[in-house]
């Protein structure tokens, strides 16, 4: 569904992405992991078109999405994101922030987007949330309505970013089971976390980031196994 081919991604002197190729293939998760400033979020934002490419190309259900032609809307409604922490709108209710999307950028009629919003709230958990706001949510809530915001236009794909970083201990658990139960109904996710345990149990492959790129790939099992890099095994060792 995601092809990174040969991306390569600079800050002035400063090379954040160095020939980054990955293959995000339907139906499966992909975990990237690494120390801090290794590459992760920027390699997602890539994917988002929230950052410009400096070489290589990214391509979306086969089409290159980093052509300067593209419909930038069109492919962020194919991609749904969430990141570590202020994600909703504080002035607007947990329905409105989840239907202004599709109804403002994508033309939804609002009693449709705002169907689709309250059946994907019951089934994430947050039934009677709908007329609440943010402020009234645990962090845990408000992280899963991040969630159901980014499923509201339908994405082929959903790229979390530390999504559990800024949570309280006892909230991940709630988020982690969300991510879980949607790779079980086959979404095509992409997941930057530091939540080893979590990484482990759900990616069906890892990348291991390293300077801006990517060291070792593997299944999970390889990677978290046997390690063939002596920089993964370092970092795991580290983390672990
Ligand atoms: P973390 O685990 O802390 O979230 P990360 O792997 O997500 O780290 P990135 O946020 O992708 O790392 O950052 C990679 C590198 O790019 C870092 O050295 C960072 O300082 C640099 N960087 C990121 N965004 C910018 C920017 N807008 N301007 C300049 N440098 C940036
Ligand atoms: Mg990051």
């Amino acid at each position: 569904v995601l092809r990174f081919e040969n991306v390569r991604k600079v800050f002035g002197p400063h090379v954040v992405l160095d020939d980054v190729s990955l293959d995000v293939p339907a139906h499966s998760v992909t975990v990237l992991i690494g120390a801090s400033g290794s590459g992760k979020s920027t390699l997602l934002r890539c994917a988002n078109l929230l950052e410009t490419v400096d070489d290589g190309a990214i391509f979306l259900s086969g089409r290159e999405i980093t052509d300067p032609r593209v419909n930038v809307d069109e492919v962020r409604q194919k991609i749904g994101v969430v990141f570590q922490a202020y994600n909703l709108f504080p002035h607007l209710s947990v329905l409105d922030n989840i239907t202004l999307a599709p109804r403002r950028v994508h033309g939804v009629a609002r009693r449709e987007a705002e169907d689709r919003a309250l059946a994907l709230l019951d089934r994430l958990g947050l039934r009677g949330k709908a007329a609440d706001y943010p402020d009234r949510l645990s962090g845990g809530q408000q992280q899963r309505v991040a969630i159901v915001r980014a499923l509201a236009t339908d994405p082929t794909l959903l790229l979390l970013d530390e999504i559990t970083a800024a949570l309280d201990p006892e909230l991940v658990g709630e988020v982690l089971n969300v991510v879980a139960s949607l790779k079980d109904d086959g979404m095509t996710m992409v997941i930057a976390t530091h939540e080893m345990g979590f990484a482990r149990e759900v990616a069906d492959q890892v990348c291991f980031l390293a300077d801006g790129r990517v060291l070792e790939r593997g299944s999970s099992t390889q990677l978290f196994g046997e390690p063939q890099e002596e920089r993964t095994q370092q970092f795991l060792r580290r983390v672990s």
